[in-house]
């Protein structure tokens, strides 16, 4: 099939006409149970009646205002953001990259107001992805995503991930920040050491720098917590989310202190299309759902309940699954055979899976996903295990 889209995507031969929950249909009537959620966005599934009636009556009032005007929903959703977490401030961006790019700027004027122009590093981590723009890139530190697209933003100090004393050695008087996930998404679901974060938090301290948590994939409830950094008892300065906080609408937003955030002054930062009250309608309404009482400890209950049935699945298939990774509905397999492989074999038995680094695929389902489809997205993984042992079976078989 020739196609006009400029071909940075190596897609599936498969197109999806509509969906419902955890649900995808194609135009001819195939359902595929959906692992993925869209990479983590649909975090309400498809088609969320409460979603579809808030854009509904919004899109039938006003999309557009332009930020030269008060906008009352993003005015609500911003002051339900802040009053659930450790932030001030929040400022709507249209995607993740934007929302990091926000957080590099807010952490490097900081200083600057601060009298210390010369701190503008931020320490970044291996396997890290924090989107595609220029300075994502460069923050993410992937060469091939950096490669041919000329200099490279500077600032950005790299060191392994989870490795405190190589954190505190790359501080140094530039240094402005350290900008973090505190679960690794697109790098294969990794989980840091349990007392990371806490470290980091010290380090900051101790150094007046100041930590960006970026949560555009773990953030939302995403983990059994309504931001991931709430597991680990410490605060951060600025934080980036997007993904789910839209349920598929593109919305992102940075957070901050009103210490961080004090160098974003009038004219400082700005957005045409951020936060207009069709995007923060959908946004909250998304937070009606996962601030529920009960909504985030089922994600917490199900993802555990998810993970014991992974590992079983795990012990049935070893030379298939390696390990089980991850926190809350935020999982990963980790593959002994190739995950884009595996990735085909789910689609062959209509299940959905994301490829991640490290040879990892990724289980990110909507967070509404019920017991009884986690038991059929089990089995369907299993029959997509399957695949793989026949084929070692044939090749034993041929072997002997
Ligand atoms: C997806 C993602 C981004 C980039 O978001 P876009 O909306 O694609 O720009 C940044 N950080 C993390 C952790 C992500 O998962």
């Amino acid at each position: 099939m020739t196609s006009s889209l400029l071909p940075t995507y190596a897609r599936y031969p498969l197109a999806f006409a509509r969906g419902e929950g955890v649900w995808l249909e194609t135009a001819e009537g195939g359902r595929y149970l959906d692992l993925g959620g869209g990479i983590a966005v649909a975090s309400l599934g498809y088609s969320h009646p409460h979603l579809v009636a808030a854009l509904i009556e919004q899109g039938g009032k006003l999309w557009h205002t332009s930020n030269l005007f008060q906008i009352p929903q993003a005015e609500r959703l911003a002051a339900r953001l802040t009053a659930a977490c450790f932030a001030d401030y929040v400022f709507f961006t249209n995607s993740g990259a934007e929302a990091l790019e926000g957080a590099i700027k807010t952490a490097r004027k900081y200083h600057a107001v601060g009298g210390h122009p010369e701190r503008f590093h931020i320490i970044t981590f291996e396997g890290a992805f924090h989107g595609r723009t220029y300075a994502t890139i460069a923050a993410g530190g992937n060469e091939k995503y950096i490669e041919g697209f000329g200099p490279k933003a500077p600032g950005f100090d790299k060191v392994p991930f989870g490795d405190l004393a190589a954190v505190k050695a790359a501080i140094g008087p530039q240094t402005a920040a350290i900008l973090v996930e505190p679960i690794q998404g697109e790098g294969g679901v990794r989980v840091p050491p349990h007392a990371f974060l806490r470290g980091l938090r010290e380090l900051c301290d101790q150094n007046g720098l100041l930590l960006i948590v970026d949560e555009v994939q773990s953030g939302v409830g995403r983990t059994g917590k309504l931001f991931a950094y709430q597991h680990s008892g410490i605060e951060p300065d600025i934080m980036a989310i997007a993904k789910g906080i839209g349920g598929g609408f593109p919305l992102g937003a940075f957070l901050t202190t009103f210490e961080a955030g004090k160098g974003m002054t009038v004219g400082t930062h700005g957005t045409t299309f951020g936060g207009n009250p069709l995007a923060t309608a959908v946004g909250n309404a998304v937070l009606d759902v996962v601030l529920e009482p009960g909504f985030i400890e089922s994600v917490a209950a199900k993802g555990l309940l998810f993970k014991q049935r992974l590992a079983a699945l795990r012990d049935t298939y070893p030379s298939v699954i390696a390990e089980v990774r991850g926190e809350g509905l935020m999982l990963g397999l980790k593959l002994n055979v190739p995950a884009a492989d595996f990735a085909a074999a789910g689609r062959a038995e209509h299940v959905l899976v994301i490829p991640a680094a490290d040879n990892v695929v990724r289980l990110i389902p909507p967070l509404i996903i019920s017991e009884d489809e986690i038991a059929e997205g089990v089995a369907r993984l299993g029959a997509a295990c399957g695949h793989f042992k026949a084929m070692d079976d044939a090749r034993k078989g041929a072997a002997e």
